[in-house]
């Protein structure tokens, strides 16, 4: 067993960005539990905001029927024994959120710059409040462009395609690897490509491409350069 990381009485934030599959949300997990902080998974708001648009049929894509809509889907995310718990209400949507087709949604609600200013707000509200480890698209060159540590993390999109498809099949759901790859492909597209705080390296990030790299040898190598400016 690992022992915690001491980080005194110091709040930190290390944000996390990536493309789909780049296995920042497993690092992300991992960096949380060592420091003994929380894990925001800000990707797990959009999804919610998205199932909550479906529920409703509304198009994703109709920015104009997502944002009128918006009041109405509440989106809520809870800490359970330090786990992220996303809620739609009082219903805990975790599991339901990780269907294929809430990915796609997720990524065409997040284009709508009102309902990101809305999750936004939150996400800082939570990082100005505790020590966290936030995985995004935005985090270190939108929501928090002071954040204390920055990595952008990438991979291959054949290898992140890969896993994808193995996580889903994990889950007991029908994959099929040439589809996710894709699909990978045109979230990429949509989410560099908006208009309105793209997936991007912040200037001031340090970039680690997991392709070859195990996720302990991902998780070693942030884990140095944090404790080395701790
Ligand atoms: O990370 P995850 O795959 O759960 O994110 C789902 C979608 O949510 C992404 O494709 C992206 O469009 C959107 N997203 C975002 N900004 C974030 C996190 C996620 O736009 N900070």
């Amino acid at each position: 067993m690992k022992t915690l990381k001491n980080i005194g009485e110091k709040k930190i934030n290390i944000a996390l960005d990536g493309p789909a599959g780049s296995g920042k949300s497993t690092v992300a997990r991992i960096l949380a539990a060592d420091y003994g902080i929380l894990y925001l998974d800000t990707g797990a708001m959009y999804r919610a905001f998205a199932l909550g648009l479906l529920r409703k049929n509304i198009n994703p894509k109709d920015g104009e029927a997502a944002q009128s809509a918006a009041a109405g889907v509440p989106v809520r995310v809870k800490y359970v024994n330090g786990e992220q718990r996303t809620y739609l209400g009082d219903e805990d949507v975790s599991e339901e959120i990780r269907r294929n087709e809430v990915s796609r949604a997720a990524s065409d609600v997040a284009v709508h710059r009102k309902v990101r200013e809305r999750l936004v707000e939150m996400q800082r509200e939570i990082a100005g409040r505790m020590s966290c480890v936030l995985d995004g698209r935005d985090v270190g060159s939108y929501v928090l462009p002071h954040a204390d540590y920055k990595f952008y993390v990438t991979a291959d999109s054949r290898v992140r395609a890969k896993r994808r498809y193995l996580e889903l099949l994990a889950r007991g759901q029908e994959a099929d690897e040439r589809k996710i790859y894709e699909q990978i492909l045109s979230r990429d597209k949509q989410d560099k490509g908006r208009e309105f705080a793209p997936l991007k390296k912040a200037d001031d990030a340090i970039e680690i491409d997991t392709s070859d790299k195990s996720i302990e040898e991902v998780v070693r190598e942030i884990e140095r350069i944090v404790d080395e400016k701790l």
